[in-house]
């Protein structure tokens, strides 16, 4: 889905060698010079995705902050918190910014729902994923078609398989457009420490215990001292807390995050 008004022309963006001299560059600088050179270069057609995590958050202060013209969007699931909503609102009234949303295709989630039920996601790892690949991935994937970068609030301490996370990468599973990650060596610490000094809004299941946001039956509030991360698809064991929106599962990126998780053989979904 473009915005109205923006070209569907894909112009050309960086090579991997290219990103990875810009990503050098940028590792030791500032977040907000980060940002201020991608909206400088690819505003309109870049776009940050927004899911409500706090960093997200942290994200769209920084850039809005930069070009009040700063285009987001979300993926409504459907299954989303009642939170998420609420919240989503807060933060359009907050900027006076409009949020993109954007839906999974309707066909392919009634087909899921047919053969597996609403709740598939708790009867196998492989379902969950089928789930996440249907109501998230494809959606991104359709959205990101008519971007040249999106940027991500995605930081490396928050899971393993994020370790590697670069400021500046060639996004290879969305057609080659750049995926910037500002945020990349942030820590949690430094996150809420934004949030406090500049009193950026953000969801209100925060206060209640939880770490990370995500579908409502996917997440839950963790305990203290507990991985951040935690909360999420609680019940499964040596399964990634991924999915599939920052590694492709058709591109085989998601196997490889995946094996390095389990050090061990790893079935595609529908195999
Ligand atoms: S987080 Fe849960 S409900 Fe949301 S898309 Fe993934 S499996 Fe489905």
């Amino acid at each position: 889905m473009a915005e109205p008004g923006v070209s569907s022309r894909r112009r050309t963006v960086l090579d991997d060698l290219e990103a990875e001299a810009l990503a050098l560059e940028y590792e030791m600088r500032p977040a907000e010079d980060l940002v201020r050179f991608v909206l400088e270069n690819y505003h309109p057609r870049v776009a940050i995705a927004f899911s409500g995590q706090v960093e997200d958050a942290v994200v769209l202060d920084i850039a809005y902050r930069i070009n009040s013209e700063v285009r987001a969007f979300i993926i409504d699931t459907g299954r989303l918190p009642q939170e998420i909503y609420e919240y989503v609102d807060i933060v359009r009234d907050h900027y006076g910014i409009k949020i993109e949303v954007i839906f999974p295709d309707e066909k392919e989630v009634a087909e899921m729902v047919y053969r597996y039920g609403f709740n598939l996601f708790y009867k196998s790892v492989d379902l969950r994923l089928l789930c996440c690949h249907i109501r998230k991935v494809r959606p991104l994937q359709r959205y990101l078609a008519n971007l040249d970068a999106w940027i991500t609030g995605l930081r490396r301490e928050q899971w393993a398989s994020r370790v590697n996370v670069r400021k500046v990468e060639v996004d290879h599973d969305h057609g080659g457009i750049l995926k910037v990650n500002p945020l990349a060596d942030w820590t949690y610490e430094d996150v809420w420490k934004y949030v406090r000094e500049r009193r950026v809004p953000y969801v209100s299941l925060y206060d209640k215990g939880y770490k990370s946001i995500g579908c409502a039956p996917c997440t839950r509030p963790v305990s203290p001292g507990e991985d951040p991360r935690a909360g999420r698809w609680w019940w499964e064991r040596d399964a990634p807390k991924e999915c599939g929106m920052h590694c492709s599962i058709y591109t085989g990126g998601f196997e490889k995050e995946l094996a390095t998780i389990l050090k061990g053989g790893v079935r595609r979904v529908g195999d």
